[in-house]
């Protein structure tokens, strides 16, 4: 039995360097960025106007200005700016020389025919300054960021049309169990709907993984130990559901010791999940989940999701938030880390929700978050703060 802290760094000392590939920016969206991204230029790349309106002289608007030119977005002024001058200009336009300020045009009345005058008492310069946002040659995202939306938008700027990025690992999924039945079927007495593989095949989407379902494995240790060997041959890392535990049908560890798996550890002082197996081989990396549902899942946000990640390379740490606690909480046993589905209640504060136990993977529908009570922790007071996983 090793603490949860242990298990998390055996897992992550035994991640070895994935793949690289480069992807079109429209394929890029929640891979890992292998390598650091420069730009290629200024941005913004000449100081350019933030408002429509007119450029001129700070020292100047309390005067007549008389009007030069117009400057539309996308053309270079050609005149500068003298006392008492301005020119009209557009939202993206370049600042004319001489000029130091941009007065919105809501903010000016005209004067006389080709003059205009500023009317409020006060102006922020509304100039986007060369390189403020970033500098030519300036690493804009770095090596290791999961790519969202907004760095699509860097790459696209800094003209990183192609960005190299780690391939995605294949995931096989194995449910184990004679209980088992797909969701098509109508379970007959003491049958269990497969819930852990098609949950566990999203939750490997999620993180931009690639899913390879291998099925039911009914438990008889040799049709067991044939898909095991499909899955090593189809997948990089291999989720068993099931089988872990004490029972006499639990024969998971003693198959993948047979295969000269390296079994790294076999149990987590952790609940729910703690008949949790892991082992390495070769190219592979085999997680034995226990087929508790809320197990399977829990075990896959707190482990296996923080393995996904860096074994693309994403050493982010997946961070817990966090919040205080809406009310006294008190557990007996303090021997495990404990998780428990919770829910954040409109003041911010942490509030527990129904739940049944282990089984009870219903109750993750209504949550917000996973709190962790730390091993050793028996009470937590009202307002004192405990860390959540938000899902
Ligand atoms: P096991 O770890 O094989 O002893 O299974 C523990 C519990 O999880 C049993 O109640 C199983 O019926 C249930 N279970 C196992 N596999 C699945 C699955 N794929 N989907 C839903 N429940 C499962
Ligand atoms: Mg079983």
């Amino acid at each position: 039995m090793i603490k949860f802290e242990e298990a998390y760094k055996i897992i992550t000392d035994s991640i070895k360097l994935f793949g690289q590939e480069e992807v079109s920016l429209n394929d890029s969206l929640f891979r890992v960025l292998a390598e650091d991204v420069r730009s290629d230029i200024d941005i913004p790349p000449f100081n350019k106007s933030a408002m429509d309106g007119y450029a001129c002289r700070r020292s100047d608007l309390k005067n007549t200005l008389e009007v030069l030119e117009i400057i539309p977005a996308g053309q270079a002024p050609t005149k500068n700016i003298g006392a008492n001058q301005c020119s009209k200009i557009m939202t993206g336009a370049p600042i004319p020389e001489g000029a130091d300020c941009v007065i919105m045009v809501e903010q000016t009345e005209i004067a006389s025919e080709n003059k205009i005058r500023f009317t409020a008492s006060e102006t922020l310069n509304n100039i986007a300054y060369k390189a403020e946002d970033i500098s030519n040659g300036e690493v804009a995202i770095k090596k290791g960021t999961l790519i969202q939306p907004q760095h699509i938008a860097i790459l696209a700027s800094v003209g990183m049309a192609n960005p190299l990025v780690t391939k995605q690992p294949r995931v096989a999924v194995i449910s184990t169990g004679d209980e088992i039945i797909e969701p098509e079927g109508i379970p007959g007495p003491s049958q269990i709907r497969n819930s852990n593989a098609y949950q566990l095949i999203a939750q490997i989407k999620k993180l931009n993984c690639i899913p390879v379902y291998m099925g039911i494995a009914p438990d008889d240790p040799e049709k067991t130990k044939t898909i095991i060997s499909d899955a090593f041959k189809k997948a990089d890392v291999i989720l068993l559901t099931g089988g872990v535990s004490m029972g006499d049908f639990d024969f998971i560890p003693s198959i993948l010791k047979e295969k000269n798996i390296d079994i790294k550890f076999q149990k987590i002082l952790v609940r729910p999940g703690s008949p949790t197996v892991f082992g390495v081989s070769n190219e592979h990396w085999i997680f034995g989940l226990p087929g508790n549902p809320v197990s399977s899942f829990v075990i896959f946000e707190m482990l296996v999701k923080p393995f996904l990640f860096q074994l693309m390379g994403n050493k982010e740490e997946i961070r817990n938030i966090k919040h205080p606690i809406a009310d006294d909480f008190r557990r007996k046993k303090t021997d495990r880390l404990n998780w428990i589905p919770i829910n954040i209640n409109d003041k911010g504060e942490v509030a527990t929700i129904e739940y049944h136990g282990s089984g009870h993977i219903h109750s993750f529908c209504f949550a917000d978050g996973i709190m962790t009570i730390p091993f050793g922790v028996g009470e937590i007071k009202k307002g004192e703060l405990v860390d959540v996983r938000p899902l």
